[in-house]
């Protein structure tokens, strides 16, 4: 009995590697360009850092007119749930990262190098596996999960180094005829991979974003197929990587300890192995220790979170391009008006460590996309957000009119006033411009300097007999407000009041703060002539009732 014939007797089905190597081809791209993939297990979580990445993946295709799929990698099956590449898909579609290849739904895909669901791919791993097996590469290995478990212990006992190699692979000794003999006699295996590397001796490896690291050489003995049939991730990593055209593969730096084992695996399978880029996670400050965000502990390490606080899927990518690559803030500062899709990402300067995650930052970011925005899209997107999220403000949002009317309130002007982060703050935002929110809401009235009933009952009343008028002009507006507080005692100017200030009662920025606050019930607000406009002089009147009788 040779290699050849067990492999024959472990696969007798499984097709030559040729088929494989010719029906999925070299990939006909321009000198350059990257391919890349997203490969998540559907587990149903997308973790912010998955954004992360297929965010980069996506760009550097894009920049390189390359390729970027998404694969999904349910080959350890404990771990899937129910609709868990759906919840992929979206999560991608909502950020608008869209694969050119791949999964995209929960049972479709496109594209020509499939299928992109690594549990229908278990024929061709075993093609390959068995291609090991002729070659004398990889073995059937009979020890039953205790065996391997008491070889753990003899190990942690002796202190030694724990794992299934050298002298404790001991399946690898069998003789080609004991392992035939073994599985016609029925008994159960998995498929190992047959290391010839040594501990002792390093490899050298530049890896794209850590550099210049060396390791030493993988010498356990992996399993590439499990007792299910299906492939570890090592082996179908390497098996897809290979037959996608994958030219650069782009994770998390957890696999950076794992990779002097998939060099090995690509060497031994006779393939050039893609480049690897390792991403450091995002990071959370935790009361001074620095850990990784967690799905457990962190609302915010998942990607549903955005889209559930209404954070604009752009102020995300945004914020996380600022995380990537340190050059991003200060080009967005010198091109406020280009899109993310025409700054050039260079993956090789991305920091090497973990990057901290900070909240106030990315609402920061929130704040300027916003005010970014035309009226007409902060409409689109507060009533997009609203109808899934908050009904109430649905309903606020239905007279689009004048809601535009609202949103448009200093907007478009060189310093556009940033005062909304997220969707779910457009609600506590707009609110006092609706009459029914308004009067329902308890008032408070926080006037400031002038605080008097009577002298706040004059200033409301004069102004709208005496001074209002719907047709006026800012300038004419603002001066006669000045004309108010002048025929009340108060200073027109600011810079009158320092330079005097025993010869008034206040200034006129205290007499504009009683109309706002009367009108609004806010000390801060957008501007109000702007505010008084929208309103209109009846409902300013009302307003000012309320606020009298208080
Ligand atoms: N399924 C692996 C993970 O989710 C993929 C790593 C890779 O991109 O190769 O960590």
């Amino acid at each position: 009995m040779n290699y050849k014939e067990l492999a024959n007797l472990i696969y007798p089905e499984a097709k030559e590697i040729t088929y494989y190597e010719e029906k999925y081809p070299t990939r006909n791209l321009k000198e350059g360009a990257i391919v890349t993939r997203f490969a998540p297990s559907p587990t149903g979580f997308v973790h912010i850092g998955g954004l992360y990445q297929s965010l980069i993946a996506r760009k550097i295709t894009k920049q390189t007119q390359g390729v970027f799929f998404l694969r999904i990698e349910d080959t350890d099956q404990k771990r899937e749930v129910e609709n868990g590449i759906t919840g992929i898909v979206k999560a991608l579609k909502d950020f608008n990262i869209i694969p050119d290849e791949g999964m995209i739904s929960e049972k479709e895909e496109k594209g020509n190098y499939g299928p992109y669901q690594q549990s229908l791919r278990k024929e061709i791993y075993q093609s390959y596996a068995k291609y090991l097996i002729e070659q004398g590469k990889a073995y059937p290995c009979f020890c039953a999960p205790e065996e391997i478990e008491e070889i753990r212990k003899k190990q942690e006992t002796a202190k030694i180094r724990p794992g299934y190699y050298g002298v404790w692979a001991k399946c690898r000794n069998h003789t080609v005829e004991e392992m035939a003999q073994k599985i016609k006699n029925g008994e159960s295996y998995i498929i190992r991979f047959k290391s010839l590397g040594r501990e002792d001796k390093k490899i050298k490896h530049h890896d794209v974003i850590k550099g210049n690291v060396d390791f030493p050489e993988n010498d356990q003995d992996i399993v590439i197929i499990k007792a299910d049939g299906l492939p570890t991730y090592h082996f179908a990593h390497a098996v897809d990587d290979h037959l996608m055209g994958t030219t650069h593969v782009i994770r998390g730096d957890e696999w950076l300890s794992s990779v002097a084992l998939h060099l090995q695996l690509f060497h031994e399978l006779g393939w050039k192995a893609p480049k690897y880029a390792h991403i450091a996670p995002i990071m959370k400050n935790d009361n001074g220790n620095k850990r990784k965000l967690s799905k457990r502990k962190d609302a915010e390490a998942a990607v549903s979170y955005y889209e559930e606080e209404g954070i604009p899927e752009e102020a995300v990518k945004e914020y996380l391009l600022n995380i990537a690559n340190s050059a991003f803030e200060n080009w967005k500062r010198a091109n406020p008006d280009k899109t993310i899709e025409e700054f050039e990402l260079q993956i090789n300067k991305m920091s090497v460590s973990g990057a901290l995650f900070d909240m106030v930052k990315l609402l920061d970011v929130g704040k300027t996309v916003i005010s970014r925005m035309s009226a007409q899209k902060v409409y689109e997107e507060a009533i997009k957000w609203a109808r899934n999220h908050d009904k109430e403000l649905e309903k606020m949002l239905e007279d689009k009119e004048y809601a535009l009317k609202i949103f448009n309130i200093e907007r478009g002007n060189k310093k556009p006033r940033k005062d909304i982060s997220k969707w779910s703050e457009v609600k506590e935002n707009i609110e006092y411009m609706y009459d029914k929110n308004f009067n329902e809401k308890k008032m408070e009235y926080p006037y400031q300097v002038i605080n008097n009933k009577e002298e706040i009952k004059e200033i409301l009343t004069k102004y709208l007999e005496k001074y209002y008028e719907t047709t006026d002009d800012k300038q004419t507006w603002f001066d006669k407000i000045k004309e108010l507080a002048e025929e009340m005692g108060y200073a027109k100017e600011v810079k009158e009041f320092k330079a005097n200030p025993e010869k008034y009662k206040a200034h006129v920025g205290d007499v504009s703060t009683v109309l706002r606050v009367a009108l609004t019930g806010r000390t801060n607000t957008p501007d109000m002539y702007e505010i008084m406009q929208i309103l209109g002089k009846e409902r300013i009147a009302k307003r000012f009732e309320k606020a009298i009788s208080f």
